[in-house]
């Protein structure tokens, strides 16, 4: 059996390898490193996949959020209301911006967001909600959007770990990340669409808001040496766009492959009493970004667990051990202990198996043998 590691990233590319390294070295070949044909290429296959109007890419996920906030023109003291259960970028980019973060608490079986919590905690002075589609599974847009139209708040769909996916909603279908103002996503290497460094990308179908975002990515200017805004610099490399436009031919077989590692964890587990495997909402489509178990008993059951994996051979993550909420850079009087009461309880319970695109049937059967032996 091969080692198992959490994401097989070379195994990945392996059998995409000569395509990618042609397409690298054409880049090279045409020194066209920076906004080349490729990026223009890649912007526009992706957004016929995900069937948005524009897409617009830039240097990483979390620049991706900031600019979203900026090109909605959010003002310090505006407040934002997010999950507290997320990775920390999410809040970050709110933070550097003077805008205020109100976390709204998730729900316990799909760790989204709460639509009914997101509701109790609009206040006068709330701009937009940021729901993030965590671990590959998109939150209840309907319930979302409609709280933002009735408050007229914006929408910025933190879509990193759910490129995709689709949401099935009252409306019809349509890709996660691609129903509220504004989508974001990272090609950071782990991710469901990962490159080799890297890269962001914000989705919109706003003809306004693609131009200000693509104003805000390049230092706020349309005509070169004349700056309306103030931006950043946040672009993707051509290198990195030549090995998404390759990747994104396989994204579907990629989610396939993810599904049926989870099928094959879901239908393990499904005896242990001890374990909740992630619940699927009736109106979304997962891609299993990450697999995550809640384990009852709490944190010291799940780092035995853990440990008991580690030793097996098995890596295992836990994502997110500390909430955003009671991280020390982010602490408020608000938002003390105790005041997302299903948040903190997940991030004692929940624990992350390997995922990826590569996992072959020895390595699951180690995996699911290794975790019933503890359960026994
Ligand atoms: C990865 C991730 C980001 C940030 O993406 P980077 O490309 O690493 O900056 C933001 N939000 C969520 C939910 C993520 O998982």
């Amino acid at each position: 059996m091969k080692p198992i590691q959490m994401v097989d990233l070379l195994g990945q590319y392996e059998k995409i390898k000569p395509e990618v390294d042609a397409a690298m070295a054409e880049v090279v070949r045409t020194t066209a490193f920076i906004n080349g044909p490729e990026v223009k290429a890649f912007e526009t296959e992706l957004s016929e996949m995900l069937g948005v109007k524009h897409v617009i890419a830039c240097a990483n996920g979390t620049d991706a959020l900031q600019i979203a906030m900026m090109a909605l023109g959010l003002k310090p003291g505006d407040e934002v209301i997010t999950a507290s259960f997320t990775f920390v970028a999410t809040v970050e980019v709110l933070a550097l911006l003077g805008l205020v973060p109100v976390f709204a608490d998730v729900l316990p079986g799909t760790f989204n967001l709460d639509p009914a919590d997101v509701a109790r905690k609009v206040s006068p002075r709330t701009k937009a909600i940021v729901p993030v589609h965590l671990f590959g599974q998109p939150a209840d847009m309907d319930a979302i959007m409609e709280i933002a139209k009735k408050n007229s708040l914006y929408v910025v769909e933190d879509d990193a770990q759910a490129i995709g996916a689709d949401h099935m909603g009252a409306t019809g279908t349509h890709k996660a990340g691609t129903i509220g103002d504004i989508g974001t996503t990272s090609f950071f290497p782990s991710k469901n669409l990962g490159c080799f460094g890297d890269g962001g990308a914000l989705f919109t179908n706003d003809d306004e808001l693609a131009k200000k975002i693509r104003r805000v990515c390049n230092h706020g200017s349309e005509v070169r040496y004349y700056h309306d805004t103030v931006g950043v610099n946040s672009r993707l490399d051509s290198l990195q766009a030549a090995v998404l436009r390759i990747k994104l031919k396989h994204l579907s077989e990629y989610a396939a492959a993810r599904n049926a590692a989870a099928a094959n964890y879901d239908h393990a587990f499904a005896d242990i009493a001890e374990l909740s495997t992630p619940e699927r909402s009736p109106f979304a489509t997962h891609v299993f970004h990450q697999y995550t178990l809640r384990v009852a008993g709490g944190s010291e059951r799940r780092d035995e667990l853990k440990k008991h994996l580690e030793a097996n051979g098995v890596p295992a993550m836990v994502y997110y051990p500390v909430p955003c909420h009671l991280q020390n850079a982010y602490k408020s009087t608000r938002f003390a202990q105790g005041s997302l009461p299903i948040t903190e309880k997940l991030t004692h319970e929940v624990i992350s198996l390997p995922m990826s695109t590569e996992l072959h049937v020895d390595q699951l059967d180690h995996i699911t043998a290794t975790v019933r032996k503890f359960f026994k």
